[in-house]
């Protein structure tokens, strides 16, 4: 007879073993299925996140920007760095190493807070039940109060480009490249293709971005998405927007790419080339028909605004249910999942959720854009403040981008912080603060910041709603 548990957690990513952990911590006996397996047969946790996703590409994002630092930059310091050259295996080698470090991590954290690991494929089979299915294709069911799905997503495959391994790749593909490619085709112009683009950019690979869309990051407010594209073009990025791809041959080691654009038919030969059109949830066959629980058309389960699936003692969390597939907005709901399983009062508030591109200069926003709110009807102020008037920035050789406050005009509550920067991925949680708390942009204009830091430019972009920024001549603002 298998053991019984109050909540079984099928996928251990960032979403479902926080999840397990969280419950373990609140009382309950919890267990989570992983499916993943090592080469030697182990189980590996962690996810997309640690394994292929958020944890390697920061790994190589760094390892390249340093490497660009040194090449190009150190010399405006007067640092002579001489020949300076790239090991790209070893890069990789750094990179395998982190993550084979945080996930032994994570077995540790779930062996410490005493959560049972299972490795095989879960299945939900019942209200109560999950079936698992090891390695050597035996099946136990176990008995659990609670059911939390967070299986997870893989990347979107298009019809257009088939994947060729090691020549048309995913980003799990891309990031195991053992030389830089001379011309490297992405498809797509979202965080993956800017952020992967970027590395190999860096590497000295020449980039062309084919993005369907004509807006670029129209999810991140006009002036910071108009700034980083230029700033991506000056450091050689190609970005094509408008263009659609209509198809792919390979011939030997390159790969022709056809597109459409304003222009017509285009034609481009990559020797690389990565796709990266989105992801899509990993839920066929997670749940056995007849157990009730709703997906829609593309896969993503059914879930309210606590991830309660329509069958009670069921939930699920993370990629594979609606919202912005990211690592942080996986684990919050993890952690809000299992506190009402363990019978507390738990929510989660979905406008708060911050967004980073770890391209240099990063870009980090968390809640409206000027445009978004004007669509809304809201009427706003906005302040912004360039790096470029930043003494630390300077010290820092990082002068370019700014950061941007959008306030309400009648009650100056922040509703929106977007930057292009140095570290705005670090700076955008005083706007999740800010946004969590209800503060004003008053609010933070009346806050000490250090000097100096990067963070006065978000001060400033803050006084800067009322026109009143200290260290810039300040536009009239409008009465
Ligand atoms: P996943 O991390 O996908 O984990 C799901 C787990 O469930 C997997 O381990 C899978 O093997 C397992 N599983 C699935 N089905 C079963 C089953 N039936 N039985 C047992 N186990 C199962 N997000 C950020 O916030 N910041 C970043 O910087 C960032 N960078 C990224 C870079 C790349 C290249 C990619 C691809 C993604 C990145 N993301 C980033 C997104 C982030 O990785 C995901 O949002 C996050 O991993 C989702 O967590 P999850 O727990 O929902 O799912
Ligand atoms: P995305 O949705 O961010 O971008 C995909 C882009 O591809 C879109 O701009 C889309 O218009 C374009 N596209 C789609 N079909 C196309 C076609 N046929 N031709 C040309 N362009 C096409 O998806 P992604 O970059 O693959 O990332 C997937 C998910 O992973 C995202 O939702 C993101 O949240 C997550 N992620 C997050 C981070 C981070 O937080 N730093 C990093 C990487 C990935």
């Amino acid at each position: 007879m298998a053991d019984k548990f109050d909540v079984i957690v099928i996928g251990a990513g960032p979403g479902g073993y926080v999840s397990a952990i969280r419950a373990a911590q609140m009382g309950l006996k919890a267990a989570v299925v992983e499916k993943w397996i090592s080469e030697d047969g182990k189980p590996v946790f962690g996810g997309t996140c640690l394994n292929v996703g958020c944890i390697p590409s920061k790994a190589l994002l760094e390892a390249s920007h340093k490497f660009v630092e040194a090449k190009h930059d150190f010399d405006d310091m007067g640092i002579q760095a001489g020949d300076v050259s790239m090991d790209v295996k070893k890069m990789m080698a750094r990179k395998d190493t982190i993550v084979k470090n945080l996930t032994g991590g994570v077995a540790g954290l779930l062996k410490g807070n005493g959560v049972t690991a299972i490795q095989g494929t879960g299945k939900v089979v019942s209200s109560k039940q999950v079936e698992v299915t090891d390695q050597d294709g035996k099946t136990t069911t176990y008995d659990a109060d609670n059911i939390v799905v967070a299986a997870g997503s893989v990347p979107v495959e298009i019809p257009p480009t088939p994947l060729k391994e090691g020549l048309v790749v995913d980003s799990t593909g891309a990031l195991e490249f053992q030389e830089t490619p001379k011309r490297l085709g992405v498809i797509g112009a979202g965080i993956i293709g800017l952020e992967l683009g970027s590395v190999w950019s860096r590497l000295g690979s020449e980039v062309t971005v084919l993005e369907a869309m004509d807006d670029f990051l129209p999810m991140v407010d006009g002036a910071i998405a108009k700034e980083t594209q230029k700033l991506l073009k000056k450091q050689g990025l190609d970005i094509r927007l408008g263009a659609r791809v209509t198809g792919s041959e390979v011939k030997g080691e390159e790969v022709v790419v056809k597109y459409t654009d304003a222009k017509g038919e285009q034609e481009m030969t990559f020797d690389k080339l990565i796709v990266c059109v989105g992801r899509k949830p990993y839920t066929q066959g997670v749940i056995a028909d007849g157990v009730g629980i709703e997906t829609d058309e593309r896969g993503f389960i059914h879930v309210d605004d606590q991830c309660r699936t329509s069958v009670p003692s069921v939930y699920a969390i993370g990629d594979c249910v609606r919202g912005p597939m990211l690592a942080h907005k996986a684990s919050e709901e993890g952690v809000m999942v299992a506190d009402i399983i363990a019978g507390h009062k738990a929510e989660m508030n979905y406008d708060a959720i911050p967004n980073v591109i770890y391209t240099f200069p990063e870009v980090a926003w968390v809640g409206l854009t000027e445009q978004e709110a004007k669509s809304k009807g809201i009427e706003v102020k906005t302040g912004s403040f360039p790096f470029a008037a930043s003494g630390r920035a300077m010290a820092n050789n990082a002068t370019e981008g700014q950061a941007k406050i959008i306030a309400d005009a009648e009650t100056d509550r922040v509703l929106g912080m977007h930057i292009v920067g140095q570290h705005a991925g670090e700076m955008v949680a005083q706007g999740v603060i800010a946004l969590e708390f209800g503060s004003s942009a008053e609010d933070l204009a009346l806050t000490c910041y250090a000097h100096p830091t990067m963070s006065e430019a978000v001060h400033e972009a803050a006084l800067a709603v009322e026109g009143h920024a200290i260290h810039m001549v300040n536009r009239k603002k409008k009465k």
